[in-house]
């Protein structure tokens, strides 16, 4: 065919050049660069239809993957073999035709819904379980067990305390109301631990947590915790400090128990774990010592009253945060 141009009838041998070619991928038209010839003549070009290396069609599906962020098949042949499935398994449990699954995997353009599917099965461990639990019974018992044995240890990684604060509450950065350190969320359970050794109120826990802190920050230059503190009216408390309690007690690490003051009500807090205190630098051990036993003999009341006293205190707006800059002028230890 290439030895004439079948437009104007040249017989001669056309040339090989790049065409614009048009193509359309599910309604919307894309513009691939593919192989083709020109006739030196009447400049009309044809596409070579058999060009292997760049199929224009296949380019195409390409841009609309990635315009769409669609998975490559190789992305969901990963996914798969991730969880040890066959095509067959994994097509069942997501109740997909027998072949689908293995279209996809040499090329095919998923549905929008299977894509998306098959993107949360790749972010989401909870999603495959559900589909395990929910879906049609297609694995053998021994190979269900392992592969449910196998997700629960990934949504533990993936639900870790430590990932959820951080996409709830954003990485606190290390400035000058973190006392320049990362926050360290083993180092806050644990002085909570060692605040609630004996039952104590969260008033009292909060501002423990703030003289640990700020005491460090004067004596060492950092903070113990990497916390970050607020001006509340009954004193300073740490961000999100309700978050850490709820946690521990959803872990078993404290259990809580109200206290009736006429018509007040307090919640105590004791520890039920251990302290690990062996994660703590020697000079962090000393401050935790000092400020343990200068707040020992104080209620809730009493010691709000003293962190009234400090500038820190003082000088920030309610419910701002407070500067770590102002733990060089703490009164109280
Ligand atoms: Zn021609």
């Amino acid at each position: 065919m290439f030895d004439f141009c079948p437009n104007c009838g040249l017989e001669d041998k056309l040339q090989r050049t790049q065409i614009q070619e048009e193509i359309k991928v599910r309604g919307e038209v894309f513009n691939v660069q593919a192989a083709g010839f020109v006739c030196h003549k009447c400049e009309t070009s044809y596409s070579d239809l058999d060009s292997k290396s760049d199929d224009p069609y296949a380019i195409a599906h390409e841009m609309y993957r990635s315009k769409h962020s669609f998975l490559d098949p190789e992305e969901i042949k990963q996914i798969r073999l991730n969880y040890e499935l066959t095509q067959r398994e994994l097509s069942g449990l997501l109740g997909w035709g027998d072949v689908t699954l293995s279209r996809y995997e040499k090329g095919q353009l998923p549905t929008e819904g299977h894509n998306k599917t098959l993107r949360s099965l790749a972010n989401e461990p909870h999603v495959l379980m559900e589909y395990i639990h929910q879906g049609p019974h297609v694995l053998s018992d021994e190979k269900r067990e392992r592969i449910v044995h196998r997700l629960k240890i990934k949504i533990e990684e993936t639900y870790s305390i430590d990932r959820v604060y951080e996409e709830r509450f954003g990485s606190y950065e290390r400035d000058e109301y973190s006392g320049y350190n990362l926050l360290n969320l083993d180092k806050v359970y644990n002085l909570i631990l060692l605040a609630c050794e004996n039952g104590e109120f969260t008033t009292k826990i909060n501002k423990l947590l703030f003289y640990f802190d700020f005491k460090n920050f004067k004596d060492n230059i950092s903070s113990i915790t990497g916390l970050r503190y607020v001006r509340l009216p009954r004193g300073p408390v740490p961000d999100k400090y309700d978050f850490y309690l709820a946690n521990m007690l959803d872990k078993g690490a404290l259990v809580v128990e109200e206290v009736c003051f006429g018509e007040y009500v307090g919640q105590k807090y004791y520890s039920k774990d251990d302290p690990d205190i062996t994660i703590f630098t020697e000079a962090e051990k000393q401050v935790i010592k000092t400020v343990l036993e200068k707040t020992r003999t104080y209620n809730c009341s009493e010691i709000s009253n003293i962190s009234h006293e400090e500038k820190a205190w003082i000088e920030t707006k309610e419910t701002a945060r407070i500067s770590y800059d102002f733990a060089k002028e703490l009164l109280f230890v």
